[in-house]
């Protein structure tokens, strides 16, 4: 039976969805996470602790594992195992992204370098070391400005800025959520503000050939200062001429940062001037998202990676043709959350197939920029991208969460 790594941070939805497709593909299991379990004495077989942060160590493990155990294939879920994927793939002889590429899309700065010197469009940027005065860096860049940290991801501290002071402001509040998320990185990323309409292509690299398997809109304006993701539905409504545009940038983006195989999902914004690359990650979509998505006779996206990574047949990389979303559910303040109302009447939405709340009673709540969860996932699907759109929002009208 073949054997395939999953690298499963404790900070991930997907086990489920992951382990249904393995069992569902009839491969073996093993589960990689950073925390030991308190089953993996019981099962030291199908359960391992590593550290993704480390991921020489991590390949070495897997190396001494693997000589009782072979592994067939390695696949990291959510962007903390991107790297560490491709390092444990290269120590075994799979096939992966090479390590290089992995590190380059998980780098904001370096990915910017990279997306420049090949030519994909990507904003203005300067890094802006911590140690430097921030009130003099402020003077040496252009307005709006977007401020970021390097490493973080699902727009954690990705802030917005209007002027100097601002930016002096945003400066010093990144530098708190790098010291409260133990990330020991000295830079930041200032870019242009690019402002238009914002997409996200989620797609699949095969031998670097991309397959798109989906084009999101994301209706909800992303002007900031914080950039909450909201709504995503598919088909994009953008004309075919512009989707084909993102989908070519997408693919110069990947190849630029040299990734190859397996799954991505890349930001771009579109304006007068055609579309932009935000970012490349060397990942799938996040949360719980990837439900919205079903290919061919009815494959789930986790299959499909499974699928890719074991060198399986893939019979069709198009999406079931109905029109679907999801709408992350954002966390409207700070504080902790005492009951959620509205489920029943929410699911009750023409078009809404399941409203998952996935914060629970009692769990304190932190808002963008500091936080980087959401309350739950509604999903809605319906005859038109439009009426998908409308069942989210009027389901998540009919949520109330209290929180103190
Ligand atoms: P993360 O990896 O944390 O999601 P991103 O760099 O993708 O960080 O930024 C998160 C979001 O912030 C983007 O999806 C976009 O909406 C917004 N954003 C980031 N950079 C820019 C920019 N230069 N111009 C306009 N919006 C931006």
């Amino acid at each position: 039976m073949e054997r395939v790594l999953l690298l499963l941070p404790t900070t991930t939805y997907r086990i489920q969805a992951f382990l249904d497709a393995a069992r569902g593909l009839g491969v073996e299991v093993v589960c990689a996470s950073e925390r030991p379990s308190t089953l993996q004495e019981l099962a030291p077989e199908t359960l391992l602790t590593l550290d993704f942060g480390d991921p020489e160590g991590a390949a070495a493990a897997v190396r001494r594992f693997a000589r009782a155990h072979p592994i067939d294939a390695v696949v990291g879920v959510d962007d903390p195992t991107t790297v560490a994927a491709a390092v444990i793939a290269e120590r075994l002889g799979l096939a992966s992204n090479p390590v290089a590429a992995t590190r380059a899309a998980r780098d904001k700065h370096l990915m910017r370098q990279r997306l420049r010197a090949a030519g994909v469009p990507v904003p203005r940027f300067r890094s802006v070391s911590l140690d430097e005065d921030p009130a003099l860096a402020a003077g040496a860049v252009d307005y709006p400005c977007v401020l970021k940290p390097v490493s973080l991801s699902a727009s954690r501290g990705v802030i917005r800025v209007d002027d100097p002071g601002g930016f002096v402001a945003a400066v010093a509040r990144i530098r708190a959520i790098l010291e409260r998320a133990g990330d020991d990185s000295r830079t930041l990323l200032a870019e242009a503000f690019v402002p238009g309409r914002e997409v996200a292509l989620e797609g699949l690299l095969v031998g670097g050939v991309l397959h798109t398997l989906a084009l999101f809109d994301k209706p909800d304006p992303l002007d900031g200062p914080f950039f909450e993701e909201t709504i995503y539905v598919t088909p994009s409504r953008l004309p075919a001429a512009g989707q084909a545009q993102v989908a070519a940038v997408t693919a110069r983006a990947a190849a630029a940062l040299g990734l190859a195989e397996g799954p991505i999902h890349a930001e771009l914004r579109i304006n007068e001037r055609g579309p932009w690359v935000i970012e490349v990650a060397a990942r799938s979509i996040g949360g719980l998202c990837s439900r919205t998505l079903r290919f061919g006779t009815g494959m789930t996206l986790e299959e499909l990676i499974l699928r890719h990574a074991l060198g399986k047949k893939i019979e069709s990389y198009d999406r079931e043709r109905r029109p679907a979303g999801v709408m992350m559910i954002p966390i409207p303040k700070a504080g902790r959350l005492r009951a959620v109302a509205g489920k029943e009447q929410a699911e009750a939405v023409p078009g809404v197939e399941e409203v998952a709340i996935t914060a629970h009673v009692g769990q304190e709540l932190v808002p963008l920029p500091e936080g980087w969860q959401y309350l739950g996932f509604i999903f809605a699907r319906a005859e038109t991208p439009e009426a998908v759109e409308h069942a989210l929002r009027e389901a998540h009208a009919r949520l109330s969460f209290e929180i103190a």
